[in-house]
């Protein structure tokens, strides 16, 4: 979604308008409600949103990986774990699991 910057020729107040696909009504300036607008492409947004968007990626492969790394080695120990339990005698097991 494109944010855009606005400058209002009237009072001169800046201010950032979020583009809605289903919105269509032009902006206002939010101090004098005037539609006089300079529309200014706001870089910073832009930049910003295109940066957040690259480490989200990075931070979800990362995350994605480490927790199907880590899902692995819990299915192993819990594989593991049922696996001795269904050995042990039952007395064994009840100590085990109240201590
Ligand atoms: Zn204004």
């Amino acid at each position: 979604m494109p944010i855009y910057e606005y400058r209002c020729e009237a009072c001169g107040h800046r201010f950032e308008h979020l583009f809605l696909p289903a919105a269509k009504t032009d902006p206002v300036c939010p101090a004098c409600q005037s539609r006089d607008l300079e529309k200014l492409m706001s870089q910073f947004a832009l930049s910003t949103s295109e940066l957040t968007k690259a480490r989200v990626k990075a931070a979800r492969t990362q995350i994605a990986q480490s927790n199907d790394h880590k899902d692995k080695q819990i299915a192993e120990a819990e594989y593991t774990r049922h696996h001795l339990e269904d050995h042990l005698p039952p007395a064994e097991t009840r100590r085990r699991r109240s201590g």
